[in-house]
């Protein structure tokens, strides 16, 4: 999903990365050429203006570069903007009204209409408990009805029973009178869909919504098409009042130009995404996560909000220098007890940075207080050179560093693995190409 749009942009964002300060230059060429990338993602060109606009304005008035990498700071506004331009948090169906709660869906001929109208029922059945009816209002494709039908069957959901011959409105009333009388809580229109937006078209939505008052009304378009679905999706809000789009195929859109379009143009949120063929293959639209997908950083924001907050700047500057060149030694794990500590629970962190799980079992021993105490104990027991090269640790500096401290050998000897196990890991995480994140993290 948006392959091509996040390689595009972990392209811009690559140059920035490790960068010790940002020049207001160097903001706006990297936002310009974000624009470019959304662009070339087929973004609506109004949108990707806003866009990038929005997001030069707040990076260049922020004042807590200092706080994280700069580089990283300006990941997080393109973030927060992608999330704003998705549309801000998930949007929940209504359908907790009096019963029947009509929902009508509407779109053009192959956009996934029919397909989405059944998972959408499949899934009110399932995970909401409601009773469902779906009833097919087109007349205009042959075997239209009868598709809804079949889906109907493999999803276990109620259809209308066909009558020959019944034009649209008619079946949209039989529906809700069946439902109201039948007890069921959800309605489902499947409308006729054509191959473009026309008038003839809009004068039978309209009519259908006149006579059933929808507590929904769903814009399917199909996110492969791009800026066509951006111009259908207008020609349909122009003249229907929608409360909702779903975007199919996003399983096959590598771009994302529709999706981020969307809800500037209709002015209302994505709430679902078609991710396949299957009727269990449609997901609750949630724009943290696709903002997230689309950046390549699964929890790494909110790490860094949280890392910005609490680390402190030098501290974390040294010990990313350190890292770049490989080496960790007992003070780096010092400082990097402590500010984890400060980030709140070290196995928590291990959990949310991508390539640290073999670290996680050494940081869980660290967590506890007590032995947090008798690690700086330990730690203040010995000399800086030791600290600095604990291979120097023998027998004997051994035991010193156990008297002063009021340990025992094998605590000491517990410390030194722990120290061998991190930087064992920090080694495996430079291979893999991970430590680039940790260290621009940190910087
Ligand atoms: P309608 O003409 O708008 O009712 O479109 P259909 O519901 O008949 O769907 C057309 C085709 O698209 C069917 O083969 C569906 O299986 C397929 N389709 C629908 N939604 C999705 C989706 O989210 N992902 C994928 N990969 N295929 C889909």
């Amino acid at each position: 999903m948006f392959d091509n749009l996040s390689d595009r942009l972990s392209g811009v964002f690559d140059k920035l990365r490790g960068r010790g300060a940002l020049s207001e230059t160097d903001v706006r060429s990297a936002m310009r050429e974000v624009r470019v990338a959304l662009l070339e993602a087929d973004v609506a060109l109004p949108v990707a203006r806003d866009f990038v606009d929005k997001a030069t304005e707040k990076a260049i008035g922020q004042e807590v570069l200092r706080s994280v990498t700069p580089g990283q700071m300006v990941v997080k506004i393109v973030h927060d903007q992608l999330v704003e331009t998705l549309g801000a948090d998930t949007s929940e169906l209504r359908v907790d009204v009096n019963p029947p709660a009509v929902v009508m869906m509407v779109g053009l001929q192959g956009s996934g209409k029919t397909t989405t109208t059944a998972k959408l029922a499949k899934r009110l059945t399932e995970k909401q408990r409601k009773k469902v009816l779906m009833a097919s209002l087109d007349v205009a494709r042959p075997a239209a009805q009868e598709q809804l039908a079949v889906l109907g069957r493999q999803a276990s959901v109620d259809t209308l029973p066909i009558i020959a011959g019944q034009q649209p409105v008619d079946i949209a009333r039989r529906a809700v009178q069946a439902a109201r009388l039948q007890a069921y809580d959800v309605v489902l229109l499947d409308t006729a869909g054509r191959l473009h937006v026309d008038e003839q078209l809009m004068g039978e939505m309209k009519a259908v919504a006149a006579a059933t008052s929808p507590t929904e009304t769903l814009l399917v378009v199909d996110s492969l098409t791009g800026q066509d679905a951006v111009n259908v999706a207008k020609g349909f809000a122009a003249d229907v009042d929608l409360t909702g789009v779903v975007l199919t195929r996003l399983d096959g859109d590598a771009r994302g130009g529709a999706a981020l379009s969307m809800r500037a143009v209709t002015g209302q949120p994505i709430k679902f995404a078609g991710v396949g063929e299957g009727l269990e293959a449609l997901e609750a639209f949630h724009p943290e996560r696709i903002a997230g997908r689309i950046l390549g950083m699964g929890d790494v924001v909110s790490l860094v909000e949280r890392a910005a907050e609490t680390i402190q700047v030098e501290d974390a500057e040294k010990l990313a220098a350190k890292m770049a060149k490989g080496k960790f030694d007992l003070d780096d794990l010092r400082t990097q007890i402590a500010q984890m500590q400060r980030m709140g629970g070290l196995g928590a962190l291990a959990n949310m940075l991508p390539g640290m799980k073999g670290m996680k079992g050494a940081m869980e021993k660290a967590q506890d207080t007590k032995a947090l105490v008798h690690l700086e104990a330990m730690m203040s027991s010995m000399t800086a050179r030791e600290r600095a090269r604990p291979e120097l640790i023998n027998a004997k500096r051994k035991i010193r560093i156990a008297k002063g401290s009021g340990t025992t050998v094998q605590e000491v000897n517990k410390l030194l693995k722990m120290h061998q196990e991190m930087s064992t890991a920090m080694k495996r995480l430079k291979k893999m190409g991970g430590l680039g994140k940790l260290a621009a993290m940190f910087g």
